[in-house]
């Protein structure tokens, strides 16, 4: 692991043990009547009576300017666990497969890129088709990034102006439904990418197997997820600006579902996240493992056939 312990010294902090509170409106429709749902702890989740869409209200002011994740992400995506499941060859290979059936070539930005595997794995398989850059508000993941050879940019995407830079496609991994105003990353998408361009979003899947059987005790309910899309709402936002060409529902995790049922919804620190990340990719890699994974590989088809798989994953093209 290159560099990566210098790089979490650096960026170790103070964190702010007291935030205030700020109110929002509904993220995809910016109705104000949001209606209680569920409480989690510190977690105040309403369901907009407009659109539907379930989001936490009111939200710290650090998850809200995304400060919180340049003092507190370090810990977690600079872990030795996350870092080498992250880089392991598997662990993209559901996203690079769709990735490259709809944009086979061009200049790629990811944002919130964290350490950029996914930018490193797509340049490791097909180094000549694709050009990339990455983007994060968390410097240390982007330090490691830059070690492992992505080109990065730092800040939020929203004030960068990419030196007038457009792009064949837009990536969203995992991103929006940590972010206040989600529209406005997709605006930014929009006015970035080349007439014709690609943008990929995957969120979690509110409506998924995971979320029925859990509810509030899933794991993936928690501070640092403000939006809880599911199919409909994702396309409600993405339809103002885009076309929307592809939906897929991807990834499944009986081992999550199992321990969260049974410890009835107690926190899962990052340190156990990572654990569990890297112990998931290490299953993958092993070859007895292969009548197992057939088992999984059916019951995953079969979740995302109904729409019940783990994330929901948009494929957009811009509208000119
Ligand atoms: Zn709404």
């Amino acid at each position: 692991m290159p560099h990566a312990e210098s790089v979490r010294r650096k960026h170790t902090r103070m964190v702010e043990s007291k935030d205030s509170l700020v109110q929002r409106n509904c993220p995809v429709c910016g109705a104000q009547d949001g209606k209680p749902h569920w409480q989690k702890r510190d977690l105040n989740l309403v369901r907009c009576g407009s659109c539907g869409i379930i989001y936490a209200n009111p939200i710290p002011v650090g998850m809200a300017s995304g400060k919180f994740y340049d003092d507190v992400g370090t810990e977690y995506y600079l872990s030795p666990d996350k870092l080498e499941s992250d880089y392991a060859d598997v662990r993209f290979e559901r996203e690079l497969r769709l990735f490259r059936s709809y944009c086979s070539r061009g200049d790629v930005l990811d944002v919130g890129c964290s350490s950029g595997a996914f930018l490193f794995q797509l340049r490791k398989r097909w180094p000549a088709d694709y050009k990339v850059l990455g983007m994060d508000v968390s410097g240390a993941p982007l330090d490691y990034a830059e070690s492992r050879g992505v080109p990065v940019v730092r800040g939020n995407v929203l004030e960068e102006e990419f030196t007038g830079r457009k792009f064949d496609s837009v990536t969203f991994w995992a991103v929006l439904e940590h972010v206040a105003e989600p529209g406005h990353f997709l605006e930014k998408a929009h006015s970035v990418l080349k007439p014709g361009g690609v943008c990929v979003v995957l969120v979690p899947n509110f409506r998924s197997l995971a979320v029925r059987l859990l509810g509030a005790s899933y794991r993936y309910v928690y501070s640092q997820h403000l939006n809880y899309f599911d199919n409909r709402t994702l396309v409600c936002l993405a339809a103002k600006k885009f076309e929307v060409i592809a939906t897929r529902f991807t990834h499944f995790n009986p081992v999550v579902i199992w321990q969260d049922w049974r410890d009835g919804g107690r926190d899962v620190s990052n340190t156990e996240r990572a654990r569990l990340l890297k112990q998931t990719t290490a299953y993958k890699q092993k070859s007895w493992m292969k009548p197992v994974k057939a088992a999984y590989g059916v019951a995953e088809y079969a979740l995302a056939q109904c729409g019940l798989a783990d994330n929901v994953v948009l494929v957009l093209r811009r509208r000119s």
